[in-house]
């Protein structure tokens, strides 16, 4: 059986920093460098084979990074598993063969590779989906047809077929997905599973498709084979497993030929948060401990592992074997070697925006990364040594203006960087304040960091003008942007304040607010506001009990009610659009804050029109009906408009000056917009 614990012996003499992290783990037929999995993260290049190249790069950057093993995006394994139209499938030969450029990458740089078979079921974006019963998911659109006896017994083939077509590609194993709320899991609860034959009825069948495909995968792939089963340890749906169901799924496809047991968290249709940056740091970890004990096979923890101590010290205090970090990898592909190196402070920290991976994903984009715009793009955004080293004006040391002074930096040019603050990071400093964003503190220290590595001379409190500027060969205007004023009656009463007011801490907010404006910037102020004292994201069982999680993982689905927390204050949010409020947030987390504030008893009004602010209130017109808000305070998230008012001045002297993020356009701005049109104007400049 092989070693779950690294030993004394597997610690390198110099004492790492993070000895459990980076110790080896030996599987018997095989040894990983360390405890590093990349878990499975669908990019959108895995769906076309001419994709492949930058597929290829993008495992290779990662495996130079050291990660021990790397699981691919999700493949079907026949065309009905599809997870939409012509994605990516491993069924015929022809469809293996551009996959070794993939598995020759990770292998040329030490790292083991693993391709994950995912099999849609009734998540399937298509009209040809199966499941194990006719029931249609809540966040699809298509109906499955129920598989007929042989219609299980193709599935299971298919994935025997497509784990032997993985091991002629170079890989060293494959990920069977049983998780999330795909197929397999689709049979193992009975939520989805309303079968009455040998694949359903109780929890025994339900499971018996999981096993089987584990049993023949180690059939068709013989003995020396990664197998890893993605097992769902909590479903947070209702109908989902309970516990002892899971350990005895768990024990099953041990027996049946699994080698590793990764951590499922949560189907994708649960209305509970699984890696959202306001989820706590490894939140879920408990429940991966929780089936350590019942189990030989090595586990694996994942969700919200970002940084190397947060899984040093759950490997440490034997929670897990492994880590499984995916959008950690995104963010910073050297993540493993700067934690072997002694340099967390180096790593590029993922905040679990989403922004630019899953939701981009949703929208059938390629996935980037906010804070790395490279990712994913290794081969078009290359920060190539400049051969014409100039001096080079930034202004404005927000994320735009920190990430062009320090690709422009790196790239070799000597860059002066003038900020008006007395700190660097623009908005990113408000940002941080709001509850549930604690993750942007490290997007801060990362860039106070490569700013000194780069060699980019800050000036802090000087705010740059015309004859700052005199004499760079070139100038950029990262000056961001100012926030938008409201022109109504009373607009300049004493309760009329701004976002920046409230969140520098300049206004102490009354007991009942109204907030004009319900765009991401209205959003996090409302919960700014509604937060009592510290975030429920630093404390998971708080923050468990706020979303219905069973902190104990017995519960089935591991679900129970709610204690939403009383709000701090009475909150009005508003906007004249009519309709639902947030509407327009990010596809996988506006949700999240939607659902948060309705549990702070936010009012969320549309269509709403703004007739004055006085003594008694802020007064309002909504279908026609008009109605005084008895609030302390108005606080103004309208928007944004750009700051740039040292454009023209320059372009009155002789010099024309490059704009990025809000200085350049403030409409539907943010961050990811803001570093990646910064780094790519470094990369050119
Ligand atoms: P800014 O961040 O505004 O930086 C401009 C900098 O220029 C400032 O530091 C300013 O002091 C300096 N400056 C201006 N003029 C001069 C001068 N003449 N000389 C020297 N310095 C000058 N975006 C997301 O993508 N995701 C989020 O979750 C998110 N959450 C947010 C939450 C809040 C509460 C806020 C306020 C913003 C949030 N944003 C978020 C938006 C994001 O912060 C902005 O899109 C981003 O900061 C824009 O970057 P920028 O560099 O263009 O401008
Ligand atoms: P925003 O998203 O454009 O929202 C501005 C809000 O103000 C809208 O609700 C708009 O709604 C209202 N508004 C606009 N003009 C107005 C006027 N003249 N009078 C009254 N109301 C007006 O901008 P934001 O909230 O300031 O956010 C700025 C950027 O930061 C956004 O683009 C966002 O992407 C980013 N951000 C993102 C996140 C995130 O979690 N991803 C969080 C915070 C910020 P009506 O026009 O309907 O009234
Ligand atoms: Fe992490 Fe956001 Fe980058 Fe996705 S886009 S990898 S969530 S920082």
């Amino acid at each position: 059986m092989p070693s779950q614990t690294p030993s004394q012996a597997n610690l390198n003499e110099a004492a790492p920093p993070y000895p459990h992290l980076l110790a080896p783990l030996d599987l018997g037929f095989t040894r990983l460098r360390n405890r590093v999995l990349m878990g499975s993260m669908h990019t959108g290049l895995e769906d076309r084979a001419a994709d492949f190249p930058k597929l290829a790069a993008y495992v290779a950057e990662r495996a130079q990074g050291e990660v021990g093993l790397i699981v691919t995006g999700g493949f079907a394994p026949n065309l009905v598993g599809w997870l939409k139209p012509f994605g990516g499938k491993l069924s015929w030969p022809w469809e293996a063969r551009p996959h070794r450029r993939v598995t020759q990458a990770a292998h040329a740089h030490g790292a083991k590779i693993c391709l994950q078979l995912l099999h849609a079921g009734r998540y399937a974006y298509h009209p040809l989906s199966v499941a194990p019963s006719r029931l249609k998911a809540p966040i699809n659109p298509f109906t499955p047809r129920a598989l007929s006896a042989r219609g299980v017994e193709r599935q299971i083939d298919a994935y025997a077929h497509a784990a032997r077509l993985a091991r002629q590609a170079g890989y060293d194993g494959v990920e069977v997905m049983g998780s999330e709320g795909y197929l397999i899991n689709q049979f193992t609860a009975a939520r989805t599973n309303q079968r009455d034959d040998a694949w359903g009825g109780d929890a025994a069948r339900r499971m018996r498709f999981a096993v089987e495909i584990v049993r023949r995968v180690r059939e068709a792939c013989g003995p020396d084979f990664i197998i890893i089963y993605r097992l769902s340890l909590v479903d947070l749906v209702e109908g989902g497993n309970a516990w002892p169901d899971i350990v005895a799924q768990a024990r099953a496809v041990q027996a049946a030929g699994a080698t590793l047991i990764n951590s499922g968290i949560g189907w994708h249709e649960a209305r509970v948060p699984t890696i959202v940056t306001s989820v706590p740091r490894a939140a879920f970890a408990d429940v991966t401990a929780k089936l350590r004990g019942e189990v030989s096979v090595p586990v694996i923890a994942t969700n919200r592992i970002n940084m190397p101590q947060v899984a040093e010290d759950l490997l440490a205090a034997g929670k897990a074997d492994m880590v499984s970090l995916a959008r950690p990898l995104l963010a910073d592909p050297h993540w493993v070697r700067k934690a072997r190196t002694g340099d967390a402070a180096r790593i590029n920290t993922c905040i679990a925006c989403n922004q630019a991976c899953l939701d981009h994903v949703f929208q059938n984009k390629r996935a980037s990364c906010l804070v790395n715009p490279r990712a994913c793009a290794e081969t078009e955004l290359v920060y190539r040594r400049t051969e014409r080293p100039r001096r080079i004006a930034v202004v404005g040391a927000g994320p735009a203006g920190l990430a062009c002074a320090t690709v422009a930096a790196e790239r070799g040019h000597r860059v002066s960087l003038f900020e008006g603050g007395s700190e660097i990071g623009g908005q990113f400093n408000y940002a941080k304040r709001i509850p549930g964003k604690e993750e942007f503190h490290e997007t801060l220290r990362y860039f106070r960091q490569r700013l000194d590595d780069t060699g980019v001379e800050l000036h802090l409190d000087t705010l740059a003008d015309v004859d700052t500027l005199k004499g760079f060969d070139a100038v950029v205007l990262a000056t961001g942007i100012t926030p938008r004023t409201v022109q109504m009656p009373g607009a300049d009463h004493p309760k009329v304040v701004s976002y920046v007011d409230v969140l520098s801490g300049r206004v102490q907010v009354g007991a009942r607010a109204a907030l004009i404006g319900a765009g991401g910037i209205g959003f996090d102020v409302a919960e700014y506001l509604v937060e009592h004292g510290a975030s429920p994201s630093t404390d998971p069982k708080r923050w468990m009990a706020q979303w219905g999680v069973d902190a104990s993982f017995e519960a089935p689905g591991s679900l129970v009610a709610p204690k939403p927390e009383p709000p701090a204050r009475e909150v009005w949010l508003l906007q004249r659009t009519p309709g639902r409020p947030g509407a327009r947030l990010g596809k996988t987390s506006g949700w999240v804050h939607r659902a948060t504030l309705k549990a702070k008893q936010v009012r969320m009004l549309g269509g709403v029109e703004y007739l004055g602010v006085d003594d008694e209130g802020l007064h309002i017109r909504v279908d026609e009906s008009e109605q005084t808000l008895p609030v302390d305070h108005v606080v103004i998230c309208a928007g944004q408009e750009p700051r740039r008012e040292l454009f023209d001045l320059l372009q009155a002297q002789g010099i024309t000056p490059h704009l990025i993020g809000g200085a350049d356009v403030a409409a539907e701005l943010d961050a990811k917009r803001a570093i990646d049109q910064a780094s790519r104007l470094a990369a050119a400049l």
